[in-house]
């Protein structure tokens, strides 16, 4: 697998830069857009970049670029 291939990607949605999320075993396992809190899954190391197929993140981003903290 090219992670290269993984770097160029952008949100489908908003062109924004995605965060790859990797499982217990390091592989990759979804790539994730901070911004409209989405998730796409990686099948087999190829990323399904399709905004019918992404799934509602609930506050398990891998890494946010910027957390917000309140209080
Ligand atoms: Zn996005």
């Amino acid at each position: 697998m090219d992670h290269r291939l993984i770097d160029l990607l952008v949100c489908p949605v908003c062109k924004g830069p995605l965060q790859l999320a990797r499982n217990a075993a390091g592989q990759p396992q979804e790539l994730q857009c901070p911004a409209d809190r989405l998730g796409f899954a990686v099948r087999d190391g190829i990323p399904v970049m399709l905004e019918s197929e992404a799934r509602v993140l609930d506050g398990e981003l891998a890494s946010p670029p910027s957390a917000p903290t309140l209080g």
